[in-house]
């Protein structure tokens, strides 16, 4: 989680205030868009295996609905606090707005440790985070979905409390819910496919080759999946990386075949080394280095793929970033600082606000099929899905040129511009 000692509301709020100096808000319309709309926090009590109680804090930020329902995933997670929740909160809001989808945006979170607590005691916290806010979600209300070590089954376990306590039928209440149960075709694969949608839209305006050379950091849901789509493309991918290392090569890997080797084995380094050891004839081979997950970020490639963590890219390490394009499927990999320097050295970043909007845009999706009652194909999915990213892309694209600004900063002006319009509404 967040590692370093920038505090994430305060870099909203900062970001905020260029857009609405930019815009040209008032005072009391930038404040409006400072300050969450309401900020609900409570303890919840499970009774734990050993028949201990156990007491631990529940947030949900609804930070702004002037477009829409608040949206945004629940986070299970030791260091989720209320500065983190709002900051989440407020980006969920620019978000949506970015892709012109309407909703709001909101976040929560219970601040313990899944991975020290059994599944049933895990399913506790669910069902009572839903009981002691059931009042103030809903389809219309709020539409919370999965984060941070909360998935679809955590999902199914949410709905099912939340009509059990409201007596009400309402699978639109929540997204990212397993098929069986009202999920989506395509949300899994939704947050990378939206990526590379934004990706061929950057690519074409800045003219760059139709086959790149593509670094991916993070080997999970958002990072992995992008590696394959962009493999099957044409792209060469040219460096991965997971949490204890990385594997680079300019003859490129198979996403497929690490995918493969990762679920056997604790890492995607093990395709060349057991521990210390190294096989270096395959190494020689394949043309491969083995490297540590930071080695990733400085590979020579043409687009980087932050797909892990925030704070990533500082001002430490940017320098050295070869990339020409960064596409953020991560949620704030890049710092204030390291953005500046990027914008001086001319390489474009497509900020997390826009490149891993596909996920919240097919959420969006499925809280309209479950309104409609029925269920989307993949292909309608797809179809709805790329020119939405599309559209968000050339916008934010076409006004950082007029502005003369980075891409994050342009997508906070189109964000706030389009909250504040609908406020006065
Ligand atoms: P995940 O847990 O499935 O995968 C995370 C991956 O990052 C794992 O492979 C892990 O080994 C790797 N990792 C951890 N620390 C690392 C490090 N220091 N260096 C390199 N790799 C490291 O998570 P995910 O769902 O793929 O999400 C990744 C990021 O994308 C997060 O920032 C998340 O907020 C963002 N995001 C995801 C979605 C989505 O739909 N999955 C939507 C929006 C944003």
């Amino acid at each position: 989680m967040n590692t370093s000692t920038v505090n994430p509301f305060q870099s909203y709020l900062e970001r905020l205030h260029k857009a609405a100096t930019v815009l040209g808000l008032t005072a009391s319309d930038e404040q409006r868009l400072a300050t969450p709309d309401r900020v609900l926090e409570k303890d919840i009590s499970i009774t734990r295996d050993d028949g201990s109680t156990e007491t631990m804090r529940a947030y949900r930020v609804q930070f702004n609905n002037a477009r829409g329902p608040y949206k945004g995933g629940i986070r299970f997670h030791p260091a989720a606090d209320l500065d983190e929740v709002k900051s989440l909160a407020a980006a969920m809001a620019i978000k949506c707005a970015v892709v012109d989808i309407p909703l709001g945006g909101g976040k929560g979170g219970v601040q313990f440790d899944p991975k020290t607590h059994s599944k049933q005691e895990v399913e506790r916290v669910a069902r009572a985070f839903v009981r002691a806010f059931a009042n103030d979600l809903g389809r219309d209300k709020d539409v919370p979905a999965p984060d941070v070590y909360t998935n679809s089954e955590i999902m199914a376990w949410m709905v099912e409390e939340y009509e059990k306590a409201t007596g009400t039928k309402d699978l639109a209440m929540i997204t990212g819910k397993p098929l069986d149960k009202g999920g989506i075709l395509g949300r899994d694969t939704a947050t990378a496919q939206g990526g590379v949608y934004a990706m061929e839209y950057m690519t074409h305006v800045l003219d760059m080759a139709a086959k790149l050379r593509v670094a991916v950091q993070g080997f999970g849901n958002a990072g992995a999946t992008m590696a394959r789509i962009l493999h099957a493309d044409g792209h060469t991918i040219v460096g991965l990386s997971d949490s204890k290392g990385s594997i680079m090569s300019e003859k490129g890997f198979d996403p497929t075949h690490v995918q493969q080797i990762k679920e056997s084995s604790d890492t995607i380094v093990d395709m060349y080394c057991k521990g210390m050891v190294c096989d270096e004839e395959k190494m020689e081979r394949d043309g491969v280095t083995v490297g540590s997950n930071t080695d990733l970020l400085e590979v020579d490639c043409d687009v980087l793929v932050p797909a892990a963590l925030d704070h990533q890219l500082t001002v430490e390490n940017a320098p050295r970033i070869k990339a020409k394009l960064i596409i953020e499927l991560a949620n704030g990999p890049t710092t204030p600082e390291a953005d500046a320097l990027f914008f001086e050295r001319g390489i474009t970043v497509l900020p997390d606000v826009l490149a891993n909007a596909g996920g919240v845009t097919v959420s969006y999706f499925e809280w309209l099929q479950n309104r409609e009652e029925r269920t989307w194909s993949a292909e309608e999915v797809q179809e709805k899905l790329k020119p939405i990213m599309t559209v968000a892309t050339k916008s934010v694209w076409e006004k950082s040129q007029a502005l003369q600004m980075p891409m994050r900063d342009a997508a906070f002006v189109l964000g706030v511009e389009r909250i504040a319009k609908a406020l006065t509404n």
